[in-house]
């Protein structure tokens, strides 16, 4: 990376939220519906916006998905560059639980509120707002928009970006809520349900049947033993909970007394550290389970209850950790919670999470994004174009 200082104009601009316009680009974001990942229009939007600015714009259809798109913005040509990306869609949302509509941008004590203000259209204003006082006909390296789909349930807009093995850039940040704080490292997760088929028969003569339940219980007990070793095995101080984690969330089983039960189920939650891998995980759970069942006569399937999220680690010495550690005066942290980063790594990205809101207020009523985080945030973001683009001056 060129550590050429940034070049950015910066001296010459009001703090972004004197103008009005900001409110009204993240006003009109809030208004547009994005349930689920069908966010076609936040994508035409942003999209229409990018182009104003020279931007060449791509809406890539998800395969197998029909009307989810990502989108892809570029500017400048070569390699390396810097990525900027969010996500498109937002949770589900209780308008009742709310003060004020969530789908209005509502402003009060310092406060913008709605649905998305932190995680994460607000990401995209200030983008917006960042590029569009930047002269961009001075990029030497590529500049990159980033707006997948779906990254709040299935991940399938970054799933697709991997599959399609799309270059995009070298740098990248992610713009999920972080209060301004760097963040190089999060957790995985996976949720897999643990189903065992056994024979229900009266409980008057254990010959009649084969009791699931009973095979469950060997199964809690090989869990906890697998727990136990897994913590002995890694550990990361950086975490606030420095050990992977294994949750038993959920079981059913059985129906009566006196029947011997002939279906229980189980959901496991289970947080990797990075550097453990979901698959070779999968594979130790079955052998395991597997084990500890052979000889009962019970069956055993393992689901997956959702793709499952990879672990992330971003080296310390990445330039983009490096450039974000000076430009906010943080060391670079690690978060409970997981991002899109994982499949950007497959893609060749040294990616960092760094965004303007807080994950506290993220799926909860009454979202906001401060507006002392938005000047801060719109400058960090000109510098890092500045450093990464190679803006001459
Ligand atoms: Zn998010």
């Amino acid at each position: 990376m060129n550590r050429v200082p940034p070049t950015t104009g910066r001296s010459r601009r009001l703090p972004a939220i004197d103008r009005a316009e900001l409110r009204d680009l993240l006003g009109t974001l809030l208004e547009i519906p994005s349930p689920t990942g069908y966010t076609d229009r936040i994508v035409h939007f942003v999209g229409g916006w990018l182009e104003d600015l020279g931007f060449v714009v791509e809406q890539i259809p998800i395969p197998d998905r029909p009307g989810k798109l990502n989108l892809v913005a570029t500017r400048g040509q070569g390699p390396d560059g810097l990525v900027l990306a969010g996500h498109t869609d937002t949770v589900p949302c209780d308008p009742a639980l709310w003060s004020s509509d969530p789908f209005r941008l509502s402003e009060r004590d310092g406060r913008l509120y709605g649905l998305g203000t932190s995680d994460m259209k607000g990401f995209f204003a200030l983008v917006l707002d960042a590029l569009r006082d930047l002269d961009l006909s001075r990029l030497q390296r590529p500049l990159v928009v980033l707006a997948t789909a779906d990254e709040e349930s299935s991940m399938c807009g970054a799933q697709a970006l991997v599959a399609a093995g799309r270059r995009l850039g070298r740098h990248a940040l992610i713009g999920e809520p972080t209060g301004l704080r760097p963040v190089r490292m999060h957790k995985g997760i996976t949720m897999e349900a643990v189903r065992i088929t056994g024979r229900s028969g009266h409980s008057s003569d254990p010959a009649l049947g084969n009791s699931a339940l009973e095979g469950m219980y060997r199964v809690l007990g090989e869990l906890l033993r697998w727990r136990t070793e897994l913590q002995a095995r890694y550990r990361n101080p950086a975490f606030k909970v420095p050990v992977p984690t294994l949750n038993l969330g959920y079981i059913q089983g059985g129906d009566n007394p006196n029947r011997i039960c002939g279906r229980c189920e189980l959901h496991i939650d289970l947080r990797p550290l990075p550097g453990m891998q979901l698959e070779a995980l999968r594979e130790e759970l079955e052998q395991r389970l597997r084990g500890v069942l052979a000889g009962t006569g019970l069956g055993l399937e393992l689901v997956r209850l959702f793709e499952g999220i990879p672990a992330m680690e971003t080296p310390a010495a990445a330039p983009i950790v490096q450039a974000a550690e000076a430009l906010t005066g943080h060391p670079a942290e690690a978060v409970a919670f997981g991002t899109e980063a994982p499949y950007f790594d497959r893609l060749g990205m040294q990616t960092l999470i760094l965004g303007p809101g807080d994950i506290d207020q993220a799926h909860q009523p009454d979202e906001f994004l401060a507006l002392a985080r938005i000047p801060p945030y719109v400058r960090l973001l000109q510098d890092l174009v500045g450093q990464f683009c190679l803006m001459s001056p």
